[in-house]
């Protein structure tokens, strides 16, 4: 078999939501300068995310989403996404040239021509397109022989993962928090992560808002429910460790990205210290990358993501060096379908749990014809040949070819 084309294609429809889509935001790094402390949740849309969300008419956002298709010689096409537009161009410019003609079952050389034809491009957009064009891949791997992701990895060693309810995006008033929390925790959620808005720069009252944030959601939920907290790389290791120290009656799972992600050394002393678990890894890239985490003992938990780090081919290298470090691999939630079979394919200590964003996996999810959503409070893998996604024609209003 061989590649005969990659296709680019930039998706847009409109999504109807009951929910709340990003009234709240997470605390992010450049908040230090209060100009952009002072900015809303409109920040959240901005086309850093994907897919993005433009405009809000007559309760219809406007989505749209990039997403990748590999043609082959065999009639085959895969398919990835959704992505961002930023790495489509790197698809086009850089990696489409070396493609044509592979092998597309061959995924470690294709891997290895593309990481190393990219020697610039190791971390961030340039991997974004990497793990793109390696999904594509396997989902033609899957086509080809009528398997599910899950049975290519060997799995499964468990059809149902629990999930947790990730709530980037809702209103962190501890009241509507609290609300809300209760809501998940009766839609069947055993867990839930919060994000916090007040980091260094914020002082005493910050603090104090974090842990009321924090407060009011174990006492929603009562004390079987787990919390997970998300400072998204806004604290330093001092902060944390305070934090830490206020927040362990709350008996938090983990605190979630507490210090720059190149701060390696500052997550490992973080860890030594903190009463509660660490957790990172979002964004940080390859197997290299994690190495770098797992030897310096920087997290309990990490979190790469499929469509950033590097692909299926990347993680479930990362999930070897993961078991062998005893770190959690929590991929982080941006293709539901891929991470629930990459999950269902690892040791259950190795990969309790499974993030959904309750807001933002509705979008990265509104272009297929079968999303994943949990049940119960479950996720369960995806039976369809390969990834398991398909465009839902009827979601297009409008394609473009990039
Ligand atoms: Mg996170």
């Amino acid at each position: 078999m061989k590649i005969t084309d990659i296709r680019l294609e930039r998706l847009s429809g409109q999504l109807s939501s009951d929910l709340p889509l990003f009234e709240g935001r997470v605390l992010r790094p450049i908040d230090v300068y209060p100009e952009h402390r002072a900015e809303g949740s409109e920040v959240m849309s901005a086309g850093r995310f994907s897919p993005s969300i433009e405009t809000k008419d007559s309760g219809k956002w406007q989505i749209t989403g990039t997403f990748v298709f590999v043609d082959t010689d065999d009639g085959i096409t895969g398919l990835a996404g959704p992505g961002h537009a930023g790495e489509a161009n790197f698809i086009k410019t850089q990696l489409r040239h070396l493609l044509i003609g592979e092998d597309p079952l061959a995924t470690e050389r294709v891997w290895d021509k593309m990481y190393r034809h990219l020697i610039h491009g190791r971390k961030g957009e340039p991997m974004f397109a990497v793990s793109l064009v390696d999904c594509a891949l396997w989902d033609i791997r899957g086509k080809a022989s009528s398997m599910p992701l899950y049975r290519m990895l060997g799995g499964p060693t468990r059809k149902s993962i629990p999930a947790y309810a990730s709530a980037l995006g809702f209103p962190i008033g501890p009241d509507q928090a609290a609300e809300q929390a209760k809501r998940f925790v009766s839609d069947g959620y055993t867990a839930t992560k919060w994000f916090v808005r007040d980091g260094p720069m914020d002082g005493e009252i910050g603090k104090d808002r974090n842990v009321e944030l924090i407060a009011a959601i174990r006492e929603a939920v009562g004390p079987d429910v787990e919390i997970m907290v998300d400072a998204w790389n806004s604290w330093d290791v001092r902060y944390t460790l305070d934090m830490a120290k206020r927040l362990e009656e709350y008996r938090p799972r983990w605190l979630e990205e507490v210090v720059k992600p190149d701060d390696i050394s500052g997550y490992a002393r973080v860890r030594q210290a903190s009463p509660i678990r660490i957790s990172g890894g979002e964004h940080e890239y390859t197997r290299w990358g994690a190495r770098e985490y797992f030897e310096k003992g920087a997290v309990d938990v990490y979190q790469a993501d499929t469509l950033w780090a590097g692909g299926i081919s990347e993680m479930i290298k990362i999930a070897a060096l993961a078991s062998a470090y005893e770190v959690e691999l929590i991929p982080h939630g941006a293709s539901v379908p891929i991470n629930a079979a990459i999950t269902a394919a690892q040791s259950p200590p190795t990969s309790p749990y499974i993030e959904y964003l309750v807001q933002w996996n509705e979008m990265s999810q509104f272009f297929f014809k079968n999303p994943i959503k949990p049940v119960d409070g479950m996720v369960t893998v995806a039976e369809l040949p390969g990834l398991g996604i398909e465009i839902d024609e009827d979601k297009v209003d409008s394609r473009e070819s990039l």
